[in-house]
């Protein structure tokens, strides 16, 4: 395939670099480009607001949501598009990261299974970044098998009654409203007695618990419902069909997450490169180079599999299960990464500090972070699973519950 860009999409990126150039907050660029994966805080600016404010100011011009349609606060452009924008934007896209849940999931959700009002006044203010989104599925024991979840939904008149508790939902601290799956038939099998709705994050009877995790963030949080009241207007499919609903929402994740992994390569040969040992430079050492030869062949293997999202994307397909292979691959490389820069480091490793520590703190902060890279929207095994099913064709996971009624599958817990 030829990746150069065709003669509209050199015009489309001519005409976003322009844009970006004349109004991008410059004076966020220094920091926002040291910004180690997964942690992002500014000094002067609160990160929330500087994201808002950019987030609006694309949206005014007419940059944001680009795949959307023009209706909905989008542009209409081509998923090829939209890859080009990301790449043109660069650094500046580390603010896009708490509108990833609401444009990436929730929005392709309501388009797809809400009514025409729903879609009218929810959807251009997820656009513009002014209400954010979250994604409240995962639960204590319905995570990898989200079908498990237990957070049940009655029926009262024209609402729904919800008690129970999601669990890893980010972004619920900072969240306005939230898609969330529940279980509304105890008595079929698992798949089948689940039902989608959303909600606002402001609804009576619904508690916000931030989870600190070990880098010392709140990034996402328990959430519990105590009897919430949900209008039936906020369903989004047919009652007992909130499976399938999901699997566009969670098919969205996977692509989202799937198509821009980060790695630390970049990271790590630069600074291998400028590290002084009493050897020499690191990167001289003869250990150090069999290691970053290994990872930049990887790293390569991963530039061109997305190269094959990017490819499927240019020819109006929907990505396959490479995006599970960039998954798979970029986590635990992160995570080896980190783990050596550390060890270069010695004792001064301990010090993670953005000031005071080597390399700003960066490593430790990939290395904290790294762990759920491996596990946030499928896990290593789950990305295993679907590699052996979908690509190599083996035989299935064994799945014993699958058409056993969700109520009667052996447990110490109640459905
Ligand atoms: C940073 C981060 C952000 C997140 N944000 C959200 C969010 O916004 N909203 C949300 O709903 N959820 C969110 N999650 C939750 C995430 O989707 C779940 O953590 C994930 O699906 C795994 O579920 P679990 O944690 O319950 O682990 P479990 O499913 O209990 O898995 C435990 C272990 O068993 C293994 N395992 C499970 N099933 C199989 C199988 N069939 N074959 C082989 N091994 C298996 C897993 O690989 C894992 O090692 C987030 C998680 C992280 C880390």
């Amino acid at each position: 395939m030829n990746f150069d860009d065709t003669p509209q999409e050199a015009t489309f990126r001519a005409e976003a670099r322009k844009w970006i150039q004349a109004n991008a907050p410059k004076e966020l660029e220094q920091e926002l480009s040291q910004a180690g994966t997964g942690r992002i805080r500014l000094r002067e600016a609160n990160l929330l607001e500087a994201s808002k404010k950019w987030q609006k100011k694309k949206a005014d011009a007419g940059w944001a949501a680009l795949s959307w349609p023009k209706d909905y606060g989008g542009r209409g452009s081509t998923p090829i598009e939209r890859v080009i924008w990301s790449q043109e934007e660069g650094v500046y896209s580390k603010l896009g990261a708490p509108f990833l849940i609401g444009q990436g999931m929730c929005g392709p959700t309501i388009m797809a299974f809400g009514t025409d009002d729903a879609k009218k006044k929810y959807l251009p203010p997820m656009a513009s970044g002014e209400q954010i989104w979250c994604q409240l599925f995962s639960e204590p024991s319905g995570g990898s098998d989200v079908a498990g979840l237990r957070t049940r939904a009655e029926r009262d008149g024209n609402d729904w009654i919800v008690n129970g508790q999601k669990i890893w939902t980010s972004g619920a601290h900072y969240s306005d409203y939230g898609i969330l799956i529940l279980r509304t038939d105890p008595n079929v099998p698992k798949h089948k007695g689940l039902t989608m709705f959303f909600l606002s994050m402001k609804s009576p009877g619904v508690e916000i618990r931030p989870i600190k995790q070990a880098s010392g963030q709140s990034e996402f949080n328990e959430v519990y419902f105590t009897n919430v009241r949900i209008p039936d207007s906020q369903r989004l499919g047919n009652v007992g069909d909130g499976w399938n609903v999901s699997l566009t929402t969670l098919m969205n994740e996977r692509f989202a997450i799937g198509s821009g992994v980060a790695t630390g390569f970049p990271e790590i040969f630069e600074y291998c490169a400028n590290l002084m040992t009493d050897d020499g430079l690191a990167i001289d050492n003869r250990a150090v180079r069999s290691k970053l030869a290994s990872w930049a062949v990887k790293n390569s293997g991963l530039k061109y599999t997305s190269y094959r999202t990017i490819s499927a994307l240019s020819k109006g397909e929907r990505p396959g299960p490479e995006n599970s292979i960039g998954k798979l691959v970029s986590g635990s490389m992160m995570q080896d990464i980190a783990a050596f820069a550390l060890d270069l480091q010695g004792a001064s490793a301990v010090v993670a500090d953005v000031d005071q520590g080597d390399a700003g703190g960066r490593f430790q902060t990939m290395l904290l972070r790294s762990p759920s890279a491996r596990i946030a929207g499928g896990t290593d095994e789950i990305m295993r699973n679907i590699i052996a099913e979908r690509v190599l064709g083996l035989p299935g996971d064994i799945r014993v519950d699958k058409d056993v009624p969700f109520n009667k599958i052996p447990t110490r817990g109640r459905a």
